[in-house]
């Protein structure tokens, strides 16, 4: 049970967590802290937070448990906030989705504290933003990764692991670096990918026509294209290696691609889209 939550960024990540604990009954209270007051005011008002804080050491005094769910660019400098006022007890973690530099900012601001920091993923979302669009359900049936460190008690990681689960969602661990290689290929491929197919059509002479005639498949394509900016440029920039690497394998099926088609090669078009239904078919259904 945890006695007190402070999420710091009350968006979808951050309060979905709180909704799905308060619907658990496994959390008592939870304080939110951020930003703008605008968004914590109306984290209140739809009962995702209890109260709120904009003074780091007021919101984190009483917690047992931090939830860090702001952008990976603003993590480096709360890390630094809450270091002073993080008590020995209060377990730290985050739902940041590249991980291996966000446990670098925490190791420099945290410094020793950095024991006391779970790093986690829950593999989780929607392409909706703010406190509005969090909802108690996020996580159910859904996976959390977590990344623990060497300098983690097993107690903390388990504590981490229970709240999750909590939560509705199934707990795996792994190590940060493989976490970061396997996101970079399911999830901010499509994303890079979804951005700037839109962006491509978007730049074509006759866009009006082009948009007005997306059908379906361009709907579930760029679905993810809508969502919010800056946390995909910190993605991007935070897992840059992992995503190039991608995109690379990514250059050559295209450039496959590109050959078979220019070269009317029915049966090689024919074998590449087979393959890749018997896959999706395989591991997505
Ligand atoms: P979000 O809905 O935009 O929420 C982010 C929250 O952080 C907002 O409440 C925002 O407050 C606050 N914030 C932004 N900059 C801040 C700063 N400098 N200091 C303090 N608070 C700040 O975003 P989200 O989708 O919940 O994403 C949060 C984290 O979860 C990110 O690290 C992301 O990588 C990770 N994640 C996202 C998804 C997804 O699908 N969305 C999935 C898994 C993990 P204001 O309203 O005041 O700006």
């Amino acid at each position: 049970m945890i006695n007190h939550l402070c999420v710091i960024g009350v968006g979808l990540i951050g309060g979905s967590l709180a909704l799905a604990l308060k619907k658990s009954g496994y959390v008592k209270q939870v304080t939110g802290m951020g930003r703008s007051l605008e968004n914590l005011q109306k984290a209140e008002e739809l009962g995702v937070i209890d109260q709120y804080e904009t003074d780091y050491a007021k919101a984190i005094s009483q917690a047992d448990m931090v939830f860090v769910a702001v952008p990976i660019g603003a993590m480096p400098a709360v890390f630094k906030k809450i270091e002073p006022h993080l008590r020995k007890h209060t377990i730290v973690t985050d739902g940041g989705s590249a991980k291996h530099t966000i446990i670098d900012a925490a190791s420099e601001e945290l410094g020793v504290k950095v024991n006391q920091f779970i790093p986690g993923h829950p593999i989780a979302g929607t392409e909706k933003s703010g406190a509005e669009a969090a909802f108690d359900s996020l996580y159910s049936d859904r996976r959390v990764i977590l990344t623990p460190l060497e300098e983690n008690s097993l107690e903390d990681v388990k504590k981490v692991r229970k709240m999750w689960e909590k939560a509705g969602a199934e707990v795996d661990e792994m190590g940060a670096r493989h976490h970061d290689l396997v996101l970079a290929g399911t999830s901010h491929l499509p994303h890079v990918l979804a951005f700037a197919l839109v962006d491509c059509l978007n730049n074509v002479d006759d866009v009006d026509e082009i948009f007005k005639y997306a059908a379906g498949g361009f709907r579930d394509f760029t679905r993810i294209a809508s969502s919010d900016p800056v946390m995909w440029r910190d993605i991007c920039v935070n897992n840059s290696e992992a995503i190039l690497a991608m995109m690379q394998n990514y250059q050559q099926d295209i450039d496959n691609l590109k050959k078979a088609i220019q070269n009317s090669d029915s049966d090689e078009l024919l074998k590449i889209f087979s393959n890749a239904k018997k896959a999706r078919d395989t591991f997505c259904m």
